[in-house]
Protein backbone atom coordinates (compact mmCIF):
# COMPACT_ATOMS: atom_id res chain seq x y z
CA UNK A 1 0.00 0.00 0.00
CA UNK A 2 1.81 3.41 -0.94
CA UNK A 3 0.07 6.75 -1.24
CA UNK A 4 2.41 8.98 -3.58
CA UNK A 5 2.38 12.84 -3.91
CA UNK A 6 4.45 14.01 -7.12
CA UNK A 7 5.69 17.46 -6.97
CA UNK A 8 8.19 19.36 -8.81
CA UNK A 9 8.06 21.87 -11.92
CA UNK A 10 6.63 21.58 -14.86
CA UNK A 11 9.22 19.17 -17.21
CA UNK A 12 11.05 17.93 -14.41
CA UNK A 13 9.38 13.93 -15.19
CA UNK A 14 6.73 13.72 -12.62
CA UNK A 15 4.61 11.66 -15.57
CA UNK A 16 7.43 9.54 -16.44
CA UNK A 17 8.33 8.78 -13.11
CA UNK A 18 4.81 8.47 -11.49
CA UNK A 19 4.07 5.76 -14.36
CA UNK A 20 6.53 3.92 -13.78
CA UNK A 21 5.85 3.53 -9.83
CA UNK A 22 2.34 3.41 -10.60
CA UNK A 23 3.09 -0.18 -12.73
CA UNK A 24 5.49 -1.51 -10.29
CA UNK A 25 3.38 -0.67 -6.42
CA UNK A 26 0.46 -1.91 -8.77
CA UNK A 27 -1.74 1.17 -7.86
CA UNK A 28 -3.33 4.19 -10.07
CA UNK A 29 -1.55 6.71 -11.63
CA UNK A 30 -3.51 9.93 -11.04
CA UNK A 31 -2.51 12.68 -13.51
CA UNK A 32 -5.16 15.73 -13.27
CA UNK A 33 -3.42 17.40 -16.41
CA UNK A 34 -4.33 14.08 -18.08
CA UNK A 35 -7.77 13.98 -16.79
CA UNK A 36 -8.51 17.15 -18.17
CA UNK A 37 -6.77 16.32 -21.61
CA UNK A 38 -8.82 13.72 -22.22
CA UNK A 39 -11.97 16.19 -20.63
CA UNK A 40 -10.62 18.65 -23.69
CA UNK A 41 -10.22 15.97 -26.49
CA UNK A 42 -13.87 14.55 -25.55
CA UNK A 43 -15.13 18.17 -25.74
CA UNK A 44 -17.02 17.89 -22.43
CA UNK A 45 -18.25 20.92 -20.03
CA UNK A 46 -15.09 20.76 -17.86
CA UNK A 47 -12.69 20.36 -20.52
CA UNK A 48 -13.83 23.12 -22.63
CA UNK A 49 -13.24 25.41 -19.61
CA UNK A 50 -10.41 24.35 -18.68
CA UNK A 51 -9.14 25.02 -21.99
CA UNK A 52 -9.38 28.33 -21.96
CA UNK A 53 -6.28 28.01 -18.84
CA UNK A 54 -4.07 25.62 -20.14
CA UNK A 55 -3.41 26.78 -23.37
CA UNK A 56 -2.19 29.96 -21.85
CA UNK A 57 -0.07 28.17 -19.03
CA UNK A 58 -2.34 28.90 -16.03
CA UNK A 59 -3.70 26.92 -13.29
CA UNK A 60 -7.39 26.02 -14.13
CA UNK A 61 -9.42 27.02 -11.27
CA UNK A 62 -9.99 25.06 -7.70
CA UNK A 63 -13.58 24.51 -8.09
CA UNK A 64 -13.20 22.38 -11.63
CA UNK A 65 -10.43 20.58 -9.79
CA UNK A 66 -11.34 19.90 -6.43
CA UNK A 67 -14.35 17.44 -7.09
CA UNK A 68 -12.73 15.73 -9.85
CA UNK A 69 -9.86 14.78 -7.41
CA UNK A 70 -12.47 13.86 -4.34
CA UNK A 71 -14.61 11.71 -6.88
CA UNK A 72 -11.32 9.95 -8.03
CA UNK A 73 -9.84 9.32 -4.77
CA UNK A 74 -12.90 7.50 -3.41
CA UNK A 75 -13.17 4.76 -6.86
CA UNK A 76 -12.64 1.52 -5.37
CA UNK A 77 -9.08 0.97 -6.96
CA UNK A 78 -7.62 4.25 -4.87
CA UNK A 79 -8.14 2.14 -1.70
CA UNK A 80 -5.63 0.35 -2.73
CA UNK A 81 -3.22 3.31 -2.99
CA UNK A 82 -2.23 5.78 -5.62
CA UNK A 83 0.35 7.91 -7.13
CA UNK A 84 -1.01 11.67 -7.65
CA UNK A 85 0.69 13.44 -10.63
CA UNK A 86 -0.11 17.33 -10.85
CA UNK A 87 -2.03 17.59 -7.78
CA UNK A 88 -1.96 19.46 -5.36
CA UNK A 89 -0.73 22.01 -7.58
CA UNK A 90 -1.70 25.41 -4.19
CA UNK A 91 -1.95 25.26 -1.01
CA UNK A 92 -5.87 25.47 -1.03
CA UNK A 93 -5.81 22.23 -2.98
CA UNK A 94 -2.80 20.75 -0.53
CA UNK A 95 -5.43 21.56 2.44
CA UNK A 96 -8.39 20.48 0.47
CA UNK A 97 -6.64 17.02 -0.14
CA UNK A 98 -5.53 16.83 3.73
CA UNK A 99 -9.31 17.15 4.83
CA UNK A 100 -10.25 14.68 2.31
CA UNK A 101 -7.69 11.97 3.18
CA UNK A 102 -8.90 12.66 6.90
CA UNK A 103 -12.38 11.52 6.05
CA UNK A 104 -10.94 8.84 4.01
CA UNK A 105 -8.53 7.66 7.28
CA UNK A 106 -5.86 8.28 4.88
CA UNK A 107 -2.85 9.69 4.86
CA UNK A 108 0.39 10.24 2.52
CA UNK A 109 3.22 8.13 2.94
CA UNK A 110 5.57 10.70 0.57
CA UNK A 111 5.91 13.65 -1.31
CA UNK A 112 8.52 13.55 -3.75
CA UNK A 113 9.97 16.36 -5.16
CA UNK A 114 11.99 16.20 -8.36
CA UNK A 115 14.25 18.72 -8.85
CA UNK A 116 15.49 19.83 -12.10
CA UNK A 117 17.40 23.35 -13.24
CA UNK A 118 15.27 25.72 -15.22
CA UNK A 119 17.38 25.23 -18.70
CA UNK A 120 16.59 21.35 -18.35
CA UNK A 121 13.12 22.00 -17.65
CA UNK A 122 12.85 24.26 -20.66
CA UNK A 123 15.00 21.89 -23.10
CA UNK A 124 12.61 18.63 -22.26
CA UNK A 125 9.37 20.73 -22.67
CA UNK A 126 10.35 21.64 -25.96
CA UNK A 127 11.07 18.46 -27.29
CA UNK A 128 7.70 17.39 -25.44
CA UNK A 129 5.89 19.14 -27.62
CA UNK A 130 2.45 18.71 -26.39
CA UNK A 131 0.14 21.73 -27.21
CA UNK A 132 0.84 23.58 -24.28
CA UNK A 133 4.33 23.38 -24.75
CA UNK A 134 5.59 26.75 -26.65
CA UNK A 135 7.47 29.38 -25.29
CA UNK A 136 5.28 31.76 -24.18
CA UNK A 137 2.92 28.84 -22.11
CA UNK A 138 6.60 27.40 -20.54
CA UNK A 139 7.79 30.61 -19.54
CA UNK A 140 3.80 31.43 -17.34
CA UNK A 141 3.67 27.92 -16.47
CA UNK A 142 7.76 28.41 -14.62
CA UNK A 143 6.24 31.41 -12.98
CA UNK A 144 2.95 29.74 -11.63
CA UNK A 145 5.24 26.92 -10.50
CA UNK A 146 7.29 29.56 -8.43
CA UNK A 147 4.49 31.54 -7.43
CA UNK A 148 1.80 28.88 -6.65
CA UNK A 149 3.22 25.26 -6.25
CA UNK A 150 6.29 25.91 -4.50
CA UNK A 151 5.00 26.38 -1.55
CA UNK A 152 3.27 22.88 -1.69
CA UNK A 153 6.92 21.67 -0.68
CA UNK A 154 6.93 23.46 2.43
CA UNK A 155 3.66 22.71 3.27
CA UNK A 156 4.59 18.27 3.42
CA UNK A 157 8.02 19.01 4.83
CA UNK A 158 6.40 20.56 7.84
CA UNK A 159 4.48 17.21 7.94
CA UNK A 160 7.99 15.24 7.62
CA UNK A 161 6.93 13.20 4.33
CA UNK A 162 9.17 15.03 1.98
CA UNK A 163 11.85 13.39 -0.16
CA UNK A 164 13.31 15.77 -2.69
CA UNK A 165 15.06 13.82 -5.58
CA UNK A 166 17.52 15.23 -7.94
CA UNK A 167 15.54 14.70 -11.56
CA UNK A 168 18.31 16.19 -13.66
CA UNK A 169 19.38 12.29 -14.26
CA UNK A 170 18.26 9.42 -16.37
CA UNK A 171 15.44 8.42 -16.15
CA UNK A 172 16.44 4.70 -14.27
CA UNK A 173 18.63 6.69 -11.87
CA UNK A 174 15.66 8.71 -10.63
CA UNK A 175 13.56 5.69 -10.83
CA UNK A 176 16.17 3.99 -8.52
CA UNK A 177 16.51 6.59 -5.96
CA UNK A 178 12.58 7.07 -6.04
CA UNK A 179 12.26 3.44 -4.83
CA UNK A 180 14.99 3.78 -2.14
CA UNK A 181 13.34 6.86 -0.86
CA UNK A 182 9.95 5.22 -0.71
CA UNK A 183 10.96 2.23 0.67
CA UNK A 184 13.38 3.39 3.41
P1 LIG B 1 0.35 18.96 -16.25
O1 LIG B 1 0.02 17.88 -17.23
O2 LIG B 1 0.33 18.47 -14.83
O3 LIG B 1 1.60 19.70 -16.61
O4 LIG B 1 -0.84 20.02 -16.33
C1 LIG B 1 -1.11 20.73 -17.52
C2 LIG B 1 -2.03 21.90 -17.24
O5 LIG B 1 -3.26 21.40 -16.67
C3 LIG B 1 -1.51 22.88 -16.21
O6 LIG B 1 -0.70 23.88 -16.81
C4 LIG B 1 -2.82 23.47 -15.68
O7 LIG B 1 -3.38 24.40 -16.58
C5 LIG B 1 -3.74 22.28 -15.66
N1 LIG B 1 -3.71 21.55 -14.37
C6 LIG B 1 -3.25 20.27 -14.15
N2 LIG B 1 -3.38 19.94 -12.87
C7 LIG B 1 -3.91 21.02 -12.24
C8 LIG B 1 -4.27 21.30 -10.89
N3 LIG B 1 -4.10 20.41 -9.91
N4 LIG B 1 -4.79 22.53 -10.63
C9 LIG B 1 -4.98 23.44 -11.58
N5 LIG B 1 -4.65 23.24 -12.87
C10 LIG B 1 -4.12 22.04 -13.20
Amino acid sequence: MKRLIFLGPPGAGKGTQAQTLSNYYQIPHISTGDILRQAMTAQTPLGQKAKIYMDKGELVPDELILDLIKERLTQPDSQKGWVLDGFPRNLAQASFLEQLLANLNQSPDFALNLIVPDEVLITRMLERGRRDDNEDTIRRRLQVYRDDTAPVISFYQERGILQSINGDRSMEAVTSSLQAAIES
